[in-house]
């Protein structure tokens, strides 16, 4: 039988053998979930929602295990594990109020004899191929609304927040969800390609561009929903008006959060030059103030680099942005093990020749660009291929509006960073991904409308 080896990414340390999947395995889990999914679909909402219901109390008493395995095997500091967990309980009364709501049938014409409705219908089974770095909200984000709208749910979590996948779907079982109807998946990227070749009506993918294009590629031939839900480079631009220590401190905390690990993490920042050096020295003070250390020790901010290969991108950012002229103004440097650390870096200096400006790092560095006004600000946030989130810190709403109707991102951001809201929808533009998860139209997309065309006898 095949296994997965679980690492702890701060020490380096062997924590768990587990069982994985294999070719046939998926096969007779996806044949189990079509199987169960009509039966699902037949409950009333009602009965769905209580059982997601019973899900996140079971996630409220059982908290601090979890955040401990998240943390155990990701790196993520524990005080951060925690966040997400409690961040997760309104995304879960989001879903739980809206659901029913989202896939009302909806009368659009009467008359004549005629009545037009559409009616929103479960696609049926779907594939959710996950990413590690907030794997409760990206897992959630796709199974919660996918299983009350009536799909059964095959999920995929990432080899490396394998664990924490178990425990949802073991919490899902729990709560009443047939575990046909919700099955878990358990290896690496060979395990995805084996699901992506199963009878599937949807693949929800969370992950790097890279594999999206692939995930794109094989189901491409077969008509199947796909959403691709990928990485980011982040801009954010700080006008010469604002209160420079707050942006800072605020900025510094979105690039940093998560080690850097997020997809809407802080990646580059412009500044108008006439606040650029103030800015930059309060941003270095903040990140020297950022507690790095043992992601199980509640006073850490700054944990582990998950996966180990990323530290070798890390440092060819670096070097590249060195190479071209940039300035180290804190960090730089992979810390020798056990275990997969990296400094917080900032880099100043810098400009889009570079790797760090416009190729996404995900990880503990930031780039600083000083520019002369707006039009710069705008024609360097847009230099990218990617386009998930943006935002501009100014006292000055109209500008702000303004600036932020430029800028190609899915999400954008006035005076904040960083942040996803269950009501807004989460979603890219360009090689940020197609689809979107989080507000109502997040759970209608696990829905296809079907139209009715009805005459009354005359
Ligand atoms: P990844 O692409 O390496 O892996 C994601 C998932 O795909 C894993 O479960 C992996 O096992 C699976 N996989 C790998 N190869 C596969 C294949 N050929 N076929 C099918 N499945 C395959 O990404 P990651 O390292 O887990 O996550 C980091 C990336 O995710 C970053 O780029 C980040 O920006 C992005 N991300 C995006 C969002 C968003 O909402 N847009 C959220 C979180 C993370």
């Amino acid at each position: 039988m095949s296994t997965l080896a679980i690492h702890n990414p701060a020490t380096g340390e062997l924590i768990a053998t587990l069982p994985a999947d294999d070719e046939a395995s998926v096969a007779a889990k996806a044949a189990a979930a079509r199987a169960a999914q009509p039966a699902w679909a037949a409950l009333n909402m009602a009965e769905r929602v209580a059982v997601v219901q019973r899900f996140r109390a079971a996630v409220v008493a059982e908290l601090d295990d979890l955040a401990a395995t998240m943390t155990a095997e990701t790196g993520k500091p524990i005080t951060l594990s925690k966040n997400e967990l409690n961040g997760l309980l309104p995304r879960i009364d989001f879903f739980v109020e809206q659901a029913e709501d989202a896939v009302r049938d909806e009368h659009v014409f009467d008359g004549g004899g005629m009545h037009e409705q559409i009616g929103h219908v479960p696609l049926g089974v779907v594939l959710n191929i996950s990413a590690w770095n907030y794997p409760w909200f990206v897992g959630c984000n796709v199974i919660l609304p996918a299983l009350l709208t009536g799909n059964a749910v095959l999920y995929k979590p990432s080899e490396y927040a394998t664990m924490t996948g178990q425990q949802i779907t073991h919490l899902l079982h729990a709560a009443g969800v047939p575990p046909a109807v919700m099955q878990c998946l358990v290896g690496d990227g060979r395990v995805g390609t084996a699901a992506l070749a199963q009878r599937i009506d949807g693949v929800f993918f969370t992950g790097s561009h890279a594999t999206g294009v692939k995930i794109a590629q094989a189901v491409a031939p077969r008509m199947v929903k796909l959403q691709l839900e990928l990485g980011g480079k982040d801009p954010m631009y700080v006008r010469a008006d604002v209160d420079v220590k707050a942006a800072a401190e605020s900025l510094a905390d979105g690039a940093m959060y998560n080690t850097g690990q997020g997809c809407c993490s802080v990646e580059r920042v412009y500044v108008h030059r006439a606040v650029h050096d103030a800015f930059v020295e309060h941003f270095v003070a903040t990140v020297r103030g950022m507690k790095r250390g043992d992601p199980a020790d509640p006073s850490s901010y700054v944990g582990a680099i998950t996966r180990a290969p990323q530290l070798a991108l890390l440092r060819a950012q670096v070097d590249d942005a060195l190479a071209k002229g940039a300035t180290l103004a804190i960090g730089g440097q992979a810390l020798p093990g056990p275990g997969n650390w990296f400094e917080p870096t900032v880099l100043t200096g810098v400009d889009h020749t570079m790797d760090v400006m416009r190729e996404e790092s995900f990880g503990p560095i930031v780039g600083i660009q000083a520019v002369a006004d707006d039009d710069e600000a705008v024609r360097l946030m847009n230099d990218t291929r990617y386009g998930l989130t943006a935002g501009v810190y100014t006292r000055d709403e109209a500008s702000a509006r303004e600036l932020l109707a430029q800028v190609n991102a899915g999400s954008v951001y006035w005076n904040c960073c960083d942040r996803v809201s269950p009501r807004l929808p989460w979603s890219g533009c360009g090689d940020s991904g197609i689809g979107l998860t989080l507000s109502h139209h997040g759970i209608q997309t696990f829905t296809r409308p079907k139209a009715w065309h009805l005459k009354a006898p005359a």
